[in-house]
């Protein structure tokens, strides 16, 4: 660690920048975030600048700065944009110890600027050592995303309340508290109401914490999107982050289950296809167990909960056992697979409706109204139906639908491995066969790739 990070207290202290353009422009929006006393050295300085400065309590001095100048300033930047007249200052200022930014020159500078993620009191630093400037401000992105609007007035409300959480035991039901505070009720009460009643809700949650004793143990039924981690939702996340128990689907990819807690325990549960599957009775007991017990179960589910995801049985199952449970929804294949081609599964004069249809249900296969999915512009998303072609093919073609109806099969939609077959309904069977996929597939009738077949990784290509 060749640079050291740390926070400088810059109340009452001085800043000099010394520049007449952009780079002092931005170097002084920043430090206006401060409490310091701030003087700009600028000769010439530009109208933006100048307006900035105006605008707020900041010193001008239309020369170039002297060393006396600079006795006693705690930090400066040259910031002119210009090598020369940024050696000179550094050199002016280093002559009276001062610590010294070169804008731009890593070598000249005693210190570097971090990216900041500004929650303020919360302040996140990001440095790489000049290293790669490219990718701090890529984790700043990521963070601010992560990081709720609120947070600031938050930790300064949190921060006051802190010998208040003490009544709380240390540990989990702490942590809980501080959790219900900084990402449900604070958020909440911020957004509805405002900062000022912060300090009231947090009196609020704690009687609600120290009112419901020992931890009860809960259930979120959640689901985990497609299988590409980006595209499962922040609360998802959170959730993960969190769960002391994770039940899962096999759907799910190692790539989610690794975002989960270290500690957590993870019991999977095979729902897949005709494969062999864990019975629903012995799902629901395994949550009914552990939420018992106090933990916080995560019932993680591919695509989203309530599509094909046994939902209800599982919800009324927790309910009957008077075990607190909600759902977190989730992107489901349908949606996945129809962004993987580029096409809307609605469209105005095609179709203003779309089905979510299974190919086989518990009783074997699914019947449907066959007559009305066989009606050109008809769309509809449908799952676990690699088995079921056939059938779904017979039926169709039976009910008098058009043999060359677009039909696309996306295999493993938003996973690495994603493959996309763009086939007919008249070919849909052989064309399948040939392919062989192994993955999951959805199959999108009536829609074919918005995009040109060739631009797109196939699976007749890869057979070609
Ligand atoms: N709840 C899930 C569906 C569960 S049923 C959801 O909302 O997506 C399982 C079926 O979902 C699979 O047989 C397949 O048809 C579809 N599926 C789930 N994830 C998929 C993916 N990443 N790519 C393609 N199909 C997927």
């Amino acid at each position: 660690m060749q640079h050291f990070p740390i926070f400088l207290d810059l109340q009452g202290q001085t800043v000099a920048i010394a520049g007449n353009g952009e780079f002092a422009l931005a170097k002084l929006r920043l430090l206006l975030k401060t409490q310091a006393r701030l003087t700009v050295y600028a000769p010439a300085p530009e109208a933006d600048l100048r307006a900035l400065i105006a605008a707020h309590a900041v010193t001008l001095i239309q020369r170039a700065a002297t060393a006396d100048d600079l006795t006693g300033v705690a930090l400066a930047y040259a910031a002119h944009g210009e090598a020369q007249a940024d050696a000179q200052f550094a050199a002016r200022a280093r002559s009276v110890g001062v610590l010294v930014n070169v804008v731009d020159n890593l070598e000249a500078s005693a210190f570097i600027t971090p990216a900041i993620v500004d929650r303020d009191p919360v302040t996140i630093a990001i440095g790489t050592e000049g290293a790669a400037p490219v990718l701090a401000r890529a984790i700043k992105t990521d963070l601010e995303e992560k990081l709720p609007q609120g947070l600031g007035p938050l930790a300064r409300a949190g921060k006051l309340f802190r010998p208040h959480a003490e009544a709380l035991p240390q540990g989990r039901r702490r942590r809980d508290f501080w959790a219900d505070y900084y990402f449900e009720t604070g958020p909440q009460v911020l957004a509805e109401v405002g900062e000022e009643l912060l300090e009231h809700a947090l009196h609020d949650i704690l009687r609600r914490h120290l009112e419901a004793g020992e931890p009860q143990g809960r259930v979120d039924l959640v689901g985990a999107g497609p299988g590409d981690p980006e595209l499962m939702t922040q609360r998802a996340r959170r959730l993960l982050d969190r769960a002391d128990v994770v039940i899962h689907d096999r759907l799910v990819p190692a790539a989610i289950l690794e975002l989960a807690r270290r500690e957590a325990q993870f019991i999977p549960v095979g729902k897949e296809g005709f494969g062999p599957s864990t019975p629903q009775d012995q799902i629901n007991a395994a949550m009914i167990r552990h939420a018992r017990n106090g933990a916080h179960v995560l019932r993680l589910k591919g695509g989203d909960a309530s599509v094909f995801g046994r939902l209800d049985e599982e919800a009324e199952a927790l309910t009957e056992a008077g075990i607190d449970w909600a759902v977190t929804p989730g992107i489901t294949a349908a949606s996945a697979a129809a962004a993987v081609i580029g096409r809307s599964l609605t469209q105005r004069g095609r179709n203003s409706d779309l089905r979510l249809l299974t190919a086989h249900d518990i009783n074997g296969f699914a019947d449907h109204d066959w007559r009305s999915l066989a009606r050109n512009g008809s769309v509809a998303a449908i799952y676990m139906g690699k088995r079921a072609a056939r059938f779904l093919q017979g039926r169709l073609l039976m009910h008098g639908a058009d043999g060359a109806t677009p039909v696309t099969l996306v295999e493993n939609a938003s996973r690495p491995d994603q493959r996309i077959l763009a086939t007919r309904l008249d070919r849909l069977t052989a064309d399948l066969a040939a392919a062989a996929p192994s993955g999951p597939v959805l199959t999108l009738f009536g829609l074919a790739p918005a995009k040109a077949a060739e631009t797109l990784p196939t699976l007749l290509e890869e057979m070609a």
